[in-house]
């Protein structure tokens, strides 16, 4: 066994850990340019750790050894890769602090909500899968008829899928690649696992974690940007690409797999909706409503991007998500934009929509150049705009007033993306039925977009936000490959559709399909006394 990670092209200098750059440090460390890599905290602008990208020359390298690995380590029977896997959920906790700090200074998100959404859902999730994997990937045995199918048997079973490319985002840096990780490694497959330019570090910690557990090659840490994700799928020997991250990028990842024939997991983009009936508990609503705008300072799929409020509520609830939003703290309780970047596109959404006719309740861009940007609630008159359209991940959260709950489901089905929508009302029964007509692949009713924290339950979208599956036994279609193995104990010198064929073997064929439904009752009884004097002749050659 040999660390994860020691043999990759690492941080140089640096430690890899929030400490090298804590913000108790002294004066930020001169830092040379490690392009593409993000190289200050959006918190502060003090200097990060330098990071290393991998060498495009090693790529085919790394790849070529991880296919060698993984036949390995497909052989591993399913209970040691739980044990060994299993050690990594008290790595997590035993680091809590680390990754959240780390986390925290990369990422610019507040300490408590990297503890809760980096460090806890990550033991809940590694618990899950390790007592999951052994029954989840367990093979079944099919019924065959024996008449038809005289002395055979038949086994499903489920292989890994051979070498993965695994390619994450930076707004959950530590807890969207355990995501994948976990299950994939548990079902005997290999990793190349390539974070985002912009969290490289939390890219490097979670690889960490697997130190010392896995065979050599089974988990590869590859650093880079762009250019080194499409080398990554472009690769010889990738046998399946798992993408997290927008739309843009999963369309060219999804256009070079169908270029080679592998498949692809894709988990884009969103532009949630918050869908508050008339009945909905005020203060829960926008309680809930503005945590899922605000968290992690909006940048999250699962972001509440839109409200639908239905007018009969409208003039008691909206002061009340006013209110919600203008009591959060800045920098306790809101995150920083991770980079300018993101900052400029949130700029504009809102500009756009301000132009649009949009009133700000609360919020509005801050000065130039600044990525503490403000919770901001802007009520519309039109969804004539990018804010209500495009994926906009930052901190503002669009009122738009409807009439009633089906112009709320119009609306929000009228979007390109269907990540997860949230219906805010007291009657379930009632929002069970509207559920079922949301083009959502997650749909909460009273709560929103937590869900990706809870390992059992499927996360996946619609639309632009892609097919993807993580999460429950359902991702593990996509992490393993399904292989039939049929066994046949029939003593017999042939089978009944073995040649030759004969007008006997044509006889049969027609009875056959007249006895299974192809004939009324007389068509059925002059069948069965055809196929009676047919079968001897066949087993006797004719
Ligand atoms: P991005 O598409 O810019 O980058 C994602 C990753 O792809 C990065 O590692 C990047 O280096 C890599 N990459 C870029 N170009 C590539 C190429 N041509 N080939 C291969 N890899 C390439 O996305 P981002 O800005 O890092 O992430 C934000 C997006 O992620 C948002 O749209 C957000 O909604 C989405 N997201 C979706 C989910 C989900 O579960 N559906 C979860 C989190 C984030």
């Amino acid at each position: 066994m040999e660390t994860a990670t020691s043999h990759e092209p690492a941080e140089r200098g640096q430690d890899t850990s929030a400490r090298a750059t804590s913000p108790t440090s002294s004066a930020p460390p001169a830092i040379t340019d490690a392009s593409p890599f993000a190289t200050r905290s959006p918190l502060d602008d003090r200097a990060l750790s330098i990071v290393e990208a991998t060498p495009l020359a090693d790529l085919q390298g790394l790849v070529d050894r991880a296919r060698v690995a993984q036949l390995a380590w497909a052989d591993v029977s399913v209970r040691d890769r739980a044990l060994a896997i299993g050690k990594i959920k008290q790595r997590i906790l035993a680091r809590a602090e680390e990754i959240a700090e780390l986390v925290h200074r990369e990422c610019g998100k507040p300490i408590e909500e990297a503890a809760l959404a980096e460090v806890l859902p990550n033991a809940d999730l590694v618990d899950y899968w390790t007592s999951a994997i052994e029954e989840l990937l367990d093979g079944t045995t099919i019924e065959l008829d024996a008449l038809s199918y005289p002395g055979k048997m038949g086994r499903i079973h489920k292989d890994a899928r051979g070498t993965l490319a695994l390619i994450t985002p930076w707004n959950y840096p530590v807890a969207i690649p355990l995501r994948t990780l976990v299950p994939a490694l548990l079902a005997g497959n290999a990793v190349l696992f390539k974070p985002s330019e912009i969290t490289p570090r939390a890219g490097a910690l979670v690889a960490s974690l697997f130190a010392g557990i896995l065979p050599e090659g089974v988990l590869t840490l590859v650093q880079g940007g762009g250019d080194i994700g499409s080398a990554l799928v472009a690769a010889e020997g990738i046998d399946l690409v798992v993408f997290t991250g927008s739309v843009a990028t999963g369309r060219r990842i999804a256009v070079a797999c169908a270029e080679r024939l592998i498949p692809c997991s894709l988990e884009l983009g969103g532009k949630d909706a918050a869908i508050a009936l008339a009945d909905c508990e005020i203060e829960r609503t926008s309680n809930g409503i503005v945590w899922g705008a605000f968290t992690n300072a909006g940048q999250n799929c699962a972001a509440v991007e839109r409200v639908y409020i239905d007018k009969g509520v409208a003039d008691r609830l909206i002061p009340k998500i006013v209110a919600a939003a203008k009591a959060l703290r800045p920098g306790v309780d809101t995150a920083m934009i991770t980079t300018q970047k993101q900052c400029a596109i949130v700029r504009r959404h809102l500009a756009d929509a301000v132009a649009a006719g949009g009133e700000i309740l609360v919020g509005g861009a801050p000065e130039e150049g600044s990525l503490a940007f403000p919770p901001t609630v802007i009520k519309l008159a039109t969804e004539d705009t990018a804010l209500m359209r495009e994926e906009t991940f930052g901190p503002i959260l669009p009122i738009f007033i409807v009439d009633g709950e089906d112009d709320a489901i119009t609306r929000t089905n009228a979007s390109k993306f269907g990540l997860t929508t949230s219906l805010w009302t007291r009657r379930y029964n009632h929002a069970h039925t509207l559920a079922k007509r949301l083009r959502s692949g997650v749909v909460t009713i009273n709560n929103h977009g937590f869900t990706a924290a809870i390992p059992s339950a499927p996360w996946t979208g619609a639309g632009d936000s892609g097919y993807g599956i993580t999460n429950s036994a359902h991702a593990l279609a996509e992490l393993t490959r399904v292989r039939f193995v049929l066994e046949d104990r029939n003593g017999a010198k042939r089978e009944l559709w073995w040649y030759p064929y004969t007008p006997v073997l044509r006889t049969i064929a027609f009875a056959m399909a007249k006895l299974r439904g192809g004939a009324g009752i007389g068509g059925r009884i002059s069948a069965l006394f055809k196929l009676i004097g047919a079968l001897p002749k066949r087993l006797t050659g004719g």
